[in-house]
């Protein structure tokens, strides 16, 4: 093959946002499908299912799955056992025993697996790793809270068991800290509150560790105005803030230095990269951390959030 031929499977708000552009910018990819039970995508043949697709399109190399997580174990298996490389959105699965098993069948069937996490690919992130590979950790502060209404408007899968909630959002934060911190991160206790009517939490609260060191985490889902996608960080040697979910850093009181966006053209290339080399690349460590919160976290029950 002299580019991957792939298709989207979910046709919502991230698909037509940045997967079809960063397709459409990337040589070493040709779209050649889209599977949605609703939607439809100009100037490719649609199909209203998975199912449909591997038996419309037997010479598709690769699917790049969009969906929510509660129906993207099915359609990842299927993909996979068809002998297609498969890129998942975040979060991989619904449950960690599901991206297990997508390892185990992707490791089978010689192909490869990509569990996405767009923010590692924010520009600010590896400078970040790297300066704190060199410091001495204190304490970490993540805020991050938006408004659901604007940035999740209309999505009920959020809100039902295995949507995750504001963890949707936070999972992100997670990915970041996974990623940057010089030591594993263990939850000590989480609060999570649940709105009356909804199964997955509206805002919670995380205490963590990192190599002893405090590592506090506040979610929200009810922030009106601007969001707040904020990690500071303190070190013995001053402290160090990566915000607007992973864009800018802020040295001490240097200037923040912020750089074009180009999380989705990163993570296209790490995939082709992937194909090639039919090789895998999962990382289940935020989803852990959220399986912990749902494990250990107390739970208190807020006034309704849906009609
Ligand atoms: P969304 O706007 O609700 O879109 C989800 C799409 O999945 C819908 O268009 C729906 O198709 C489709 N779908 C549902 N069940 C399906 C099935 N069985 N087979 C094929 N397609 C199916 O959600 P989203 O915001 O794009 O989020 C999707 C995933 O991407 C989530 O896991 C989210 O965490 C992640 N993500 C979202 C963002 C963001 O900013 N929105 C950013 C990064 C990652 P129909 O409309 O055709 O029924």
């Amino acid at each position: 093959m002299s580019s991957i031929r792939i298709a989207l499977v979910g046709l919502g708000k991230i698909a037509r946002a940045q997967h079809v552009p960063a397709l459409a910018a990337d040589e070493g990819f040709e779209l050649v499908a889209a599977a949605s039970p609703n939607q439809r995508l100009d100037g490719v043949p649609n199909f209203p299912s998975i199912e449909a697709l591997l038996a419309g399109l037997p010479l598709l190399d690769a699917v790049a799955i969009c969906t929510p997580p509660q129906v993207r174990y099915d359609i990842a298996r299927l993909a996979l056992e068809h002998g297609k490389h498969v890129l998942l959105e975040k979060p991989p699965g619904a449950t960690l025993n599901e991206v297990h098993s997508l390892v185990e069948l992707a490791e089978r069937r010689r192909v490869a697996l990509f569990a996405t996490w767009h923010s590692r690919a924010a520009a600010a992130v590896e400078p970040t790793r790297r300066l704190l590979a060199e410091r001495r950790l204190a304490g970490v502060a993540v805020t991050w809270k938006e408004d659901v209404r604007v940035w999740h408007p209309g999505q009920e899968w959020i809100w039902k068991a295995g949507g995750l909630g504001v963890f949707d959002p936070g999972i992100n934060a997670l990915s970041l800290l996974t990623l940057v911190l010089p030591g594993p991160l263990i939850l000590r206790d989480a609060r999570l509150a649940f709105p009356s009517n909804c199964e997955a939490p509206i805002a919670g609260s995380l205490e963590m560790q990192c190599n002893g060191k405090p590592v506090h985490m506040e979610m929200d889902f009810r922030q009106p105005g601007p969001p707040s996608w904020d990690i500071n960080i303190a070190t013995a040697e001053g402290p160090i803030r990566l915000s607007k979910g992973g864009a800018v850093l802020q040295v001490g009181h240097d200037a923040p230095v912020e750089a074009p966006d180009r999380e989705y053209a990163k993570l296209y290339e790490t995939f082709g990269n992937l194909v090639w080399a039919r090789r895998i690349e999962v990382d289940c460590a935020p989803l852990r951390l959220v399986a912990d919160a749902f494990l250990c976290g107390r739970r208190t029950i807020v006034e309704p959030f849906l009609p």
